[in-house]
């Protein structure tokens, strides 16, 4: 049994860390919203009134925060209280740039982190079954993925710190452009009179064929289990989705690396939540292929 601190107990944070404690681990959570912390306790996680006091005594320290801002304030806020010795591992989606500083923030005061951001969704959260990509030194990571095992089904060390981030937003880049170009090819079929369920038969068993396509197919019918099935409700949201695509342009920036179909996603993801659609599922851009409103 490890003691563990889990500092953000939201949409994903709350059910991670009830996994820990199903796991047989002590898990001391805190949230800054009160509600959140109460839902946690049915859980059986011990709260804490605030998250120095939530790290006091623990063996390895879990955050699950909005954004890097919320990392950097957090981790530099606890570091002081966190025994020696332990590990600190931040699994929110943020840019590379403060995940690098918040391992730096750890190291100063002599503690071994990890950056390890997550691919599953909610659904992955509750059901144990995320893959979390990870960033850090070797033994960093020894020490880390017994822990974050419990958390989901695949584990993976991407490289050093900040390597976990880059790998989830270099596959979520992936990933909407590849909706987008799904997206454009059905709303094209329609206009030559070509079936979805046609497209879908021969793309999903040849060279077009994507995860995108056949998990997550943009239109009604040829995968059930889709969003287009149920109106587009999440499943993954646009604002997500859009997210995780600045994620990917602020980074590609920084590092000086051409991406112009991503800009071009994040362009076009932009103008569909300002049109009110971030609440949507991220395949629900089709809708907005298809009625000329993505031409601008
Ligand atoms: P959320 O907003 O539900 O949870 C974040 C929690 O952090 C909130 O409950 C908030 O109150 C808490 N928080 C903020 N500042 C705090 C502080 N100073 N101290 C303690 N708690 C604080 O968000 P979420 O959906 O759980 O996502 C968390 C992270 O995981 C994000 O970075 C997100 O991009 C990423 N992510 C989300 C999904 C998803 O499907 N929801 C999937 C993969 C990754």
């Amino acid at each position: 049994m490890t003691t563990i601190a889990f500092i953000g107990l939201g949409n994903m944070g709350g059910p991670m860390a009830a996994n820990l404690v199903q796991a047989g681990h002590q898990v001391v959570g805190f949230d800054v919203v009160p509600a959140l912390c109460e839902t946690a306790r049915a859980a059986g996680i011990a709260v804490a009134g605030s998250g120095s006091e939530a790290v006091a005594g623990a063996e390895v320290v879990i955050t699950m925060l909005p954004a890097g801002k919320h990392v950097l304030q957090v981790w530099s806020e606890i570091v002081p209280a966190v025994p020696a010795g332990a590990l600190l591992v931040d699994c929110s989606t943020i840019d590379v740039d403060s995940a690098r500083r918040a391992h730096a923030v750890a190291a100063a005061a002599g503690l071994m982190s990890l950056d390890a951001p997550v691919s599953g969704g909610t659904v992955g959260a509750k059901g144990a079954t995320l893959t979390l990509m990870v960033g850090g030194s070797p033994d960093a990571f020894a020490r880390g993925e017994p822990i974050l095992a419990k958390m989901g089904r695949r584990v993976v060390h991407c490289g050093e710190a900040g390597a976990g981030q880059a790998a989830k937003i270099c596959n979520n880049m992936i990933l909407g452009i590849s909706m987008i170009g799904i997206s454009e090819a059905f709303v094209l079929a329609e206009k030559l009179g070509l079936s979805h369920q046609a497209l879908f038969d021969v793309a999903s068993t040849s060279s077009g064929s994507c995860w995108a396509l056949t998990t997550h197919c943009p239109v009604p019918g040829p995968v059930p289990t889709s969003a287009a099935n149920s109106d587009y409700r999440p499943g993954f949201a646009t604002d997500l989705m859009l997210k995780d695509l600045r994620l990917s342009q602020e980074a590609a920036r920084s590092a000086g690396a051409a991406t112009p179909l991503g800009a071009a996603a994040a362009a076009l993801y932009g103008r569909f939540q300002e049109e009110g659609h971030g609440g949507e599922d991220y395949s629900a851009i089709v809708r907005f292929l298809r009625d000329g409103r993505g031409l601008a």
